[in-house]
């Protein structure tokens, strides 16, 4: 994910790993925004936690859609 510090205009990449760990916390605390350390400058920089969610991976407590028919592509003539 890109992120651009407001106030050193430092543009960095937010790993999966980094927005996979942090969501979690931002939503139980209820944040709109996660507070970040800018590598370049070490302000906080604020990242809205809805752009996050469109780049944390998806969830996988719960398998949707598993009607997948048993044989698949294979001819057993
Ligand atoms: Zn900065």
């Amino acid at each position: 994910m890109h992120v651009r510090c407001s106030y050193c205009f430092h543009s960095f990449n937010l790993g999966r790993d980094y927005i996979a760990a942090a969501l979690p916390e931002a939503l139980a605390q209820k944040h709109k925004t996660h507070l970040m350390e800018c590598p370049n400058c070490r302000k906080r920089i604020k990242i809205p936690v809805t752009q996050m969610k469109r780049f944390a991976p998806p969830p996988v407590a719960e398998a949707p859609g598993t009607d997948e028919p048993p044989s698949q592509g294979e001819d057993a003539s």
